[in-house]
């Protein structure tokens, strides 16, 4: 649904209905048999996208489905971007040519979490640019600081780190991402809460009413979080749509029992 934001999915009959606003901010309106939601599972969480019916009035799939939504919880994480456009080769102040990440543990347990781990970008591609994560309750906390306040304290950080031996200079470019506020995403990658089970992915892909189907990260329990569980998970889907269920089927029985078989049978039955 490109440049397309739903806001309502209609499943309880045929056919099944899309409603939502495009970028300009028009309302529109899809037909259709069938559909495929690959809603995030923060997302789903945060109940801007209206289901009629709702899954919990949709008989056991849809109980099993809410009870999913309900015990699965979107994982945190934001990056911080430090890009230095004029430093040369012999200014890079880290480790720059024989690793690929650098991680810094706090002994303050508060600090967990709090630009832990540092991708090297000139191991990658020769830029003098470090990607900081910060993660759980900090990813969180950071949404109430203005990006300058977030650079300036990764800054701080790195000086923490590096000086007095080294200078660390301020970065000519920075990006903070925000994708716990983004209201499409809210997500990374989907985790199990305390006490959740370990079916709780297939009920987040099982379909209803042979109209409404699920794909993403969080639906395909082989490679949770993961960019080929998300694709896979759309092809499964798509067998599923194509009344050929069968193939994932087989593929699942294939990979539980002849795990060595897998690129195989993705090739044969996916
Ligand atoms: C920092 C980071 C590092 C990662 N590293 C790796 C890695 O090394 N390897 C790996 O395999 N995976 C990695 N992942 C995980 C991987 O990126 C995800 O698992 C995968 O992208 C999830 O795909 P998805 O299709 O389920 O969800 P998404 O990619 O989030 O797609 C969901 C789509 O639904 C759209 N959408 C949401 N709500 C609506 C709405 N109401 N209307 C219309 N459209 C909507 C969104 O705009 C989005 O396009 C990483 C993730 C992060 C954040």
């Amino acid at each position: 649904m490109l440049n397309r934001k739903v806001t309502k999915i209609s499943y309880g009959s045929d056919p099944v209905v899309l409603e939502g606003t495009d970028s300009s901010g028009e309302s529109f309106s899809i037909k259709g048999k069938k559909v495929l939601s690959t809603i995030p599972t923060g997302v789903l969480k945060t109940g801007t996208v209206e289901f009629d019916p709702p899954f919990s009035q949709q008989g056991d799939a849809g109980k099993r489905k809410q009870d999913a939504i309900d015990h699965l919880n979107p994982g945190q994480l934001e990056k911080i971007i430090l890009y230095w456009e004029d430093m040369v080769e012999d200014e890079i102040f880290w480790a720059k040519d024989n690793v690929h990440f650098f991680v810094h543990v706090a002994e303050d347990e508060t600090m967990q979490g709090n630009f832990t781990y540092w991708n090297n970008f000139h191991r990658q591609n020769g830029a003098p640019m470090l990607v900081a994560f910060v993660t759980g309750d900090y990813a969180m906390d950071i949404q109430d600081l203005t990006d300058e306040e977030v650079v300036a304290t990764a800054v701080d950080r790195l000086r923490s780190y590096y000086e007095p031996d080294v200078v660390v200079p301020e970065p000519t470019h920075s990006h903070v991402t925000r994708w716990m506020e983004e209201e499409t995403t809210k997500t990374i990658y989907t985790y199990a809460e305390v006490g959740g089970h370990p079916e709780i992915h297939s009920h987040m892909s099982e379909p209803l009413e042979g109209r409404f189907f699920f794909a993403g990260e969080a639906t395909f329990e082989r490679h949770l979080g993961t960019v080929h569980g998300a694709f896979y998970s759309g092809v499964r889907a798509a067998h599923l749509m194509l009344d050929k269920w069968w193939r994932p089927v087989v593929y699942e029985f294939l990979q539980y029992y002849f795990p060595f078989t897998s690129p195989y049978c993705r090739r044969l039955f996916l």
